[in-house]
């Protein structure tokens, strides 16, 4: 079955706007972006030729504040992708109650087979496209899957040179010294487990005693499996997508992984190197294997549609814990199934919350034009997601309901709110 993101994205919103009562021209305002730009980018090529590439940027709502959100280069990506995934910004900064809306945006391409130089036309060419509808208080992009903080540079700088002054709260996940705030690498990662970790204690789990299994081999699975163990976890394998064979692999080892052994051996595509892995001793599986081992937590942190009907029968019946690092990695036909067999699930838009907290962090920072020591911002940003997490807690114990369901309750009644107190709806 083919999934749309964000005919999943409807389906869990109109599902929570029935619980809550929402109903009339609130509910129809929330249920889609408020303003979509589809535009496309031409690039000089570095052998002389012009390829065009097909970009969007999506405006979910800013009712809460300036819209904010990732940028995505992706050669799958599609227009429902981004829309799915602005509407999930929305949800995501009203769940951990920042100031700030939801958005999105992708590009059509493959940055891997991409030079440093056309990367960096395709940057600039995003913005001088986008240049009125962006802004620290318009549209506030950020990294997302296969964009990193040096997109994030030649981003701001084009932004400034148009500006005609400098203006680093355009643009966050930049590098450190360029505006860039510390702890903002490992932030997504991180507050995934900050998530894990307080569930963990609410459920009297301890978490020492407890075993992983991640997908993905990006920044999130990255820094949440570091943060996991130092916290006690043992992580039994990582999937990773091979670039050159065009499929993923599950790397296990079963007396735990080193994570940065794994790290130190990715190539240039952020594949990780397979001889080398075996060389370390782990076994290297088919990429779905990640889902079938036996342990207690699973964290997906690749990509969306990962966990459905067909696939769930595959979990292993020991699994009690889902943390989803990724946006979207559960279909929404199969929370059913993962409610019934008693797995807590913490929903996307609050599990990966803390990449666009520390965000958060980071305009705050430029703004005032200091920076905060990484302990300053990590224990900020643990408090933001402990705060987030048990009010979400909370209602599902109160209501009966799935961290999901609760998780939506809140962040629909938030943005629902603001729309209502702007006299929009
Ligand atoms: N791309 C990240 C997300 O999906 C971070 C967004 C941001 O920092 O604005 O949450």
């Amino acid at each position: 079955m083919a999934y749309n993101p964000f005919e999943n994205a409807q389906a869990q919103y109109d599902k929570v706007a029935d619980m809550i009562g929402l109903e009339g021209g609130v509910r129809d305002l929330l249920r889609s972006p408020m303003k979509e730009f589809h535009f496309n980018i031409p690039v000089k090529m570095d052998d002389g030729s012009v390829k065009v590439f097909r970009a969007f940027r999506i405006k979910h709502s800013d009712a809460r504040g300036p819209a904010k959100g990732g940028i995505r280069f992706h050669p799958h990506e599609t227009v429902d992708t981004v829309r799915a995934l602005a509407t999930w910004m929305t949800w995501k900064t009203a769940v951990v109650d920042i100031p700030l809306g939801g958005g999105k945006g992708g590009v059509i391409c493959d940055p891997r087979e991409m030079s440093p130089g056309e990367q960096e036309r395709l940057c600039r060419g995003y913005i001088r496209q986008l240049f009125s509808q962006v802004g620290p208080n318009i549209d506030v992009p950020a990294p997302d899957v296969m964009t990193n903080g040096q997109h994030m540079v030649w981003m701001m700088d084009e932004f400034e040179v148009l500006a005609g002054g400098r203006c680093p709260g355009v643009i966050t996940g930049k590098p450190l010294g360029m505006g860039g705030s510390q702890g903002r690498t490992e932030a997504t990662g991180y507050g995934v487990v900050y998530t894990l970790r307080d569930l963990l204690a609410a459920e009297g789990a301890d978490i020492a005693a407890t075993s992983a299994s991640v997908q993905g081999f990006g920044n999130v699975a990255e820094y949440a499996a570091k943060l996991y163990i130092e916290l006690g976890g043992r992580v039994v394998c990582v999937s990773c997508w091979d670039h050159a064979d065009g499929t993923a692999y599950t790397f296990r080892k079963a007396d735990g992984c080193d994570i940065g052994a794994l790290v130190a051996i990715k190539d240039k595509f952020g594949s990780i190197d397979k001889a080398k892995a075996a060389a370390l001793g782990y076994e290297i599986l088919p990429g779905e294997a990640w889902l079938s081992q036996d342990v207690d937590i699973l964290i997906p942190a690749a990509m969306e549609n990962q966990i459905t009907p067909e696939n769930f029968p595959l979990i292993s019946k020991r699994v009690r814990f889902i943390a989803e690092g990724a946006n979207g990695p559960v279909t929404p036909d199969c929370d059913p199934l993962i409610n019934e067999a008693g797995i807590q699930l913490i929903p996307d838009f609050l599990c990966n919350a803390g990449g666009v907290t520390c965000s958060y962090f980071e305009q705050v920072q430029c703004n005032m034009n200091y920076f905060w020591s990484r302990e300053e911002v990590l224990e900020k940003l643990s408090l933001t997601m402990s705060r987030a997490f048990a009010a979400v807690y909370v209602l599902a114990k109160e209501q009966g309901v799935s961290l999901r369901d609760a998780a939506y309750m809140i962040a629909i009644r938030r943005v629902a709110e603001a729309v209502q107190l702007r006299g929009w709806a």
